[in-house]
């Protein structure tokens, strides 16, 4: 049965410029008896390109490999506060359908949803903004508050900045929370843990730099860092890449590595033996990748695709768009550097008594 809607072909995105127009996209016909292989690779599956949400498909396949965000969104009951436009029930929706039918276009009313609110067709869009959008309608037309707090409670990652006076030592202390750690990138080559390490390094602010003290009732000399107070069981990991340049917003294809294994606990030990958190991350605070959104392309045009471990699998699998294959970490780590670069990474917290779980 030939559906008379166009669809967009897989692979492909706007791309501008002269040196991507082998890739332009065209519209094709697709048909609902397309073969459902082309769709799933065992618990991972397709999701067609429709009005360029390959962004939004991407991180569709890391909320569907996050299984405790499923399992908070399955308590949501449908109820005359959650209509066809509630993010939170047309997501839940969306990701059961995923798992349960062979509907080639599961997401096709989240979209739609997604598009009544402040995302926009046709628009290339930025995955973490995305991405804080999605969890941000989650929680706020969530008619259930324990059920919002729950999934704030999934990904936030609680900190706290210190401005310290370096005449008196005051302390100055604002908490702040975030979905995701963003890290900044530099030329050459990053580790994941170097950025992140960077990401907490303690800096001197002077000159015009320096900060009001309290209690010497002046702007003095300060130091400023942040200090992880707690650590959410989805860690999502923003490498940024985009960077704004007289005007201009320039991607940086340097190297950062990182590992399938993440211990967040040496962050939080490091330093900690003055102004110590309290209730700050253990030691053992481990945790394991299992999605990688990626980004192809240049700044100002590009293609989000998607590397899912999903929880009870050991394969990785690539998903772009309605095609989706298994894959070796040696796939993934091609994402370390270059024009197909990791953009985000979600890691799942390991149970402490259970180091090897996945
Ligand atoms: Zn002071």
């Amino acid at each position: 049965m030939q559906h008379n809607r166009e669809a967009f072909e897989p692979h492909t995105c706007l791309w501008i410029g002269a040196s991507w127009t082998k890739m332009a996209r065209r519209p094709i016909r697709y048909s609902r008896s397309l073969s459902l292989d082309h769709y799933r690779a065992s618990e991972v599956r397709g999701l067609l390109n429709y009005s360029l949400s390959c962004c939004v498909n991407a991180l569709l396949q890391s909320f569907s490999a996050t299984t405790e965000l499923l399992d908070i969104l399955k308590k949501l009951h449908p109820s005359d506060k959650t209509g066809r436009n509630n993010i939170p029930l047309q997501l839940k929706n969306t990701l059961c359908a995923m798992r349960n039918t062979s509907n080639p276009e599961p997401h096709r009313y989240f979209l739609d949803c997604l598009y009544s609110h402040t995302i926009r067709r046709f628009t290339q869009q930025d995955a973490d903004e995305i991405f804080h959008i999605i969890l941000n309608l989650s929680q706020n037309q969530m008619p259930d508050q324990d059920l919002a707090q729950e999934i704030r409670n999934l990904y936030d990652i609680r900190m706290e900045t210190q401005v310290m006076c370096s005449e008196c030592t005051y302390v100055q202390r604002v908490p702040s929370s975030s979905f995701s750690l963003p890290l900044a990138i530099f030329e050459g080559v990053n580790t994941l843990e170097s950025c992140i390490q960077s990401f907490f390094q303690r800096q001197n602010l002077l000159d015009g730099d320096k900060c009001y003290c309290d209690r010497c009732g002046q702007k003095q000399p300060s130091t400023h860092e942040l200090r992880l107070v707690s650590l959410p069981q989805i860690l999502c990991v923003h490498l940024k890449r985009f960077r704004n340049v007289g005007g201009l917003t320039r991607k940086l294809y340097s190297r950062v590595t990182f590992h399938e294994t993440l211990n967040m606990g040496i962050f939080a030990a490091e330093g900690q033996s003055e102004n110590v958190v309290s209730g700050s991350p253990q030691a053992d605070e481990n945790y394991r990748l299992y999605a990688v959104i990626v980004h192809i392309g240049f700044a100002m045009s590009g293609h989000y695709t998607a590397y899912i471990r999903p929880t009870q699998d050991l394969t990785w699998y690539y998903a772009d768009d309605s095609t989706v294959h298994p894959v070796s970490w040696a796939n993934v780590q091609n994402t370390y550097e270059g024009s197909e670069t990791a953009y985000m990474l979600l890691y799942r917290k390991m149970s402490r008594n259970a180091p090897g779980e996945l």
